[in-house]
């Protein structure tokens, strides 16, 4: 696999990154029967050779998060929990979306884990890689991702509108990690801090890159889904692009307001066109008056709309309650040596 790095920041090594860690692989699943027990089976594989090797601790677990499925997809989860020592489940009351359901997930996992990895249910994004994504952990990345090497085996359509999405959130100032779907690995204290993120929007590509810490990537192969087929059809990904885009960027007000600047420098040539009109006696009487206020008043109201769109801008940040910043790493003493450090160089009271 080859590997490139995104940070160039080199912390020294903490101990938070253990090197026997407790993996978890959460799964969200959303009717998913056909391809469940090959899933289940694919994983099992992933998690006994890593435990064998002893690259994650035994406590390591899979999670399989049902998101409200109609088929007997929790019936699935159950059943091969009894069997299979790896397996757990979570059930949601209903169908929350994809990104919900991941969330919950990780969540629920950051109690018991010391990193997770996040993947679909339908087997398309390389298991093989989960080995990598761990190796990267050890060696003290709090975030790896996965990005996909090639989409040959997407549609054509999908690899268009995937291309266009992205270059869209980029342009909408989105900072996203081209070609990185949710195939990624977080340790606890990234996902400590995913928690601080109250938004209800959520759109974890968008969020997980502003947290910062130690990132790199793992490219890998994208297959075609195992069975079943995709829960993502066209209207879903529109509306997913679109919850992006309004999660994160108030571009599209700002580009309302340049219209209106836009839009007012029109008018003004327009008056000058129209006086003109007048001037050389070219016009019906009324049409002079009704062209410059059509065109002012126009350009006016797109400019107030603008200015009013910027407020709301300020106040939709303002209620999603970001955490301002997150700290990496603290240089000072610990609180019982803090309390008094004169004692220390021998001064008295
Ligand atoms: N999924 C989910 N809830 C939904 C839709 C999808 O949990 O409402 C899960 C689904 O089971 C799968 C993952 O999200 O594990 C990605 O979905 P899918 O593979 O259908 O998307 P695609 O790969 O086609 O974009
Ligand atoms: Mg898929």
């Amino acid at each position: 696999m080859v590997q490139s790095e995104m940070s160039f920041y080199n912390s020294s090594q903490s101990s938070t990154y253990k090197q026997q860690p407790i993996l978890y692989i959460v799964v969200p699943c959303y009717n998913e029967e056909e391809v469940f027990t090959l899933t289940v089976e694919h994983l099992t594989e992933v998690m006994t050779s890593m435990v064998q090797e002893q690259l994650v601790s035994r406590e390591s677990r899979l999670m399989f998060v049902d998101d409200g499925s109609r088929d007997t997809t929790w019936l699935q989860i159950a059943a091969a929990r009894r069997e299979n020592p790896w397996v757990t489940g979570l059930k949601l009351a209903r169908n929350a979306g994809h990104q919900k359901a991941l969330l919950a997930g990780l969540m629920y996992a950051k109690e018991f884990a010391d990193c997770v990895v996040s993947m679909d249910a339908d087997l398309q994004d390389d298991t093989g890689v989960v080995r990598d994504f761990v190796l990267r952990y050890r060696e003290g990345y709090d975030v790896v991702y996965g990005v996909r090497r090639s989409r040959e085996t997407d549609t054509w359509f999908k690899r268009w509108s995937a291309e266009k999405f992205y270059k869209l959130m980029q342009r909408m100032g989105v900072n996203t990690v081209y070609n990185h779907a949710d195939y990624r690995l977080m340790s606890k204290r990234a996902l400590e801090h995913l928690a601080e993120y109250k938004e209800v929007n959520v759109f974890l590509r968008g969020i997980v890159p502003l947290i910062g810490f130690r990132t790199t990537v793992v490219e890998y192969d994208r297959h075609e889904r195992a069975a079943g087929e995709s829960k993502y059809p066209l209207k879903k990904m529109l509306s997913f692009a679109w919850e992006g885009i309004t999660s994160f960027s108030v571009k599209p007000m700002r580009i309302v307001t340049m219209i209106g600047f836009l839009s007012l420098g029109a008018s003004l040539l327009a008056a000058i066109y129209a006086l003109m009109s007048k001037i050389m006696g070219m016009t019906v009487s009324g049409w002079t008056s009704l062209m410059v206020s059509v065109w002012f008043i126009g350009s006016i109201q797109l400019l107030a709309l603008g200015v009013i769109g910027e407020y709301i801008g300020k106040i939709y940040n303002e209620v999603k309650h970001r955490p301002l910043y997150v700290i990496d790493e603290v240089l000072h003493e610990q609180p019982s040596a803090a309390a008094a450090p004169w004692k220390e160089a021998g001064w008295k009271e």
